[in-house]
């Protein structure tokens, strides 16, 4: 548990968390919308800073990311936490529960560059849930990973606000985006975000130099409208972005999505034929 950077005292004994753009006003003893960040007593704390509930070492064309370093492993770590709620998440059972929900381990930064080195992992992925939720803990983990030559790899979907990311991005190597559809209203439909910020990440990501693939997981009927994807295409395209790889990946029913169908093979492929006409040089599909 620690203190968080990035958090304004309110009247009344509230705060106001300035991590990302959900900005929760949160009361005392009350936790913002990630679970993560209680206000205790005008405080807003970090609950899983150094408390990492899921670690494990995996190939890092996992994440995925197919041209930073293939055949290389990573150590991965999570804590628990979330500020989207998608209906489809696949690990709902980390990211959608409070810290006290599920056991962890102990580790400090300079124990988990140990046990990376230890495991002979020359890199850290945060992962699995939203590391920028604890953004205080991998920040302290990267700046030590990073003077000690170990590469940081960042999976997200990318809903923070500038400030803060700036403070992770010197020490950052590479990131995958799931960059979730290419309109608003299905963000807000499907995740309880905006699309708007996520480009402010890639876009951050992309000047600060950081290695960047992107992911896209298609689900019927909801974000697999093809002219929406050329629109995303073209986005990424006029961003610089074109050689960044970019991963279609298929849906299966999961969480609060039971009901809808695995993504059609043919939506896959056809998704990948307009990113090419398009112009993005690496299109991957990805759960096939
Ligand atoms: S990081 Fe968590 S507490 Fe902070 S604004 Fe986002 S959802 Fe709210």
């Amino acid at each position: 548990m620690k203190e968080c950077r990035y958090y304004q005292k309110l009247e009344g004994g509230a705060v106001a968390c300035l991590l990302c753009p959900h900005h929760c006003h949160i009361a005392d003893g009350k936790t913002g919308r990630c679970l993560s960040r209680r206000n205790d007593g005008g405080i807003l704390l970090s609950e899983v800073y150094g408390k990492p509930c899921a670690l494990a070492i995996d190939p890092i064309e996992k994440k995925p990311l197919y041209h930073f370093h293939p055949g290389t492993e990573c150590l991965s770590l999570a804590c628990t936490g979330c500020n989207f709620r998608c209906l489809n998440c696949q690990n709902h059972d980390i990211s959608q529960v409070s810290p006290t929900d599920v056991p962890h381990y102990d580790l400090s930064p300079e124990t988990l560059i140990a046990l990376c080195q230890k495991h002979h992992c020359p890199g850290i992925a945060y992962t699995y849930t939203e590391p920028l939720t604890y953004l205080e803990y991998i920040t302290d983990c990267a700046r030590l990973a990073y003077e000690a030559g170990l590469w940081n790899i960042l999976v997200t979907a990318g809903y923070v606000c500038q400030e803060p990311l700036a403070d992770l991005l010197p020490y950052l190597d590479a990131a995958n985006v799931d960059l979730k559809s290419f309109s608003d209203d299905i963000y807000m439909q499907v995740s309880g975000g905006h699309l708007q910020p996520v480009l402010d990440t890639i876009v951050a990501m992309r000047e600060a130099g950081v290695w960047l693939e992107i992911t896209n997981l298609l689900i019927p009927d909801i974000n697999d409208d093809m002219d929406m994807i050329r629109q995303m295409c073209r986005w990424l395209k006029e961003n610089n972005l074109a050689n960044a790889p970019l991963h279609f990946s298929r849906f299966f029913p999961r969480y609060k999505m039971q009901e809808i169908q695995p993504t059609p093979l043919y939506t896959l492929k056809e998704a990948k034929r307009i990113a090419e006409e398009e112009g993005i040089v690496h299109v991957y599909l990805g759960n096939v």
